[in-house]
């Protein structure tokens, strides 16, 4: 059996935002490809940007 493969993208990070809206916390990764919605309420957290996303709202913490 093959194993998964992980962290192909040695430059992309984790960061945790809270959203706005409802205050749902929410980790997301640097390197995602379209929108992330928050699973609360449905509001956009980040938004695919040139090279990383963008953040609509202020990270907690990144790791
Ligand atoms: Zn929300």
């Amino acid at each position: 059996m093959k194993r998964m493969q992980f962290a192909k993208e040695p430059s992309g990070f984790f960061v945790r935002v809270k959203c706005e809206g409802c205050g749902n916390e929410q980790i997301i990764f640097s390197c995602a490809t379209r929108a992330l919605k928050c699973l609360g309420c449905d509001q956009v957290l980040a938004e695919p940007g040139p090279g990383k996303i963008s953040l609509r709202s202020r990270p907690t913490e990144t790791f």
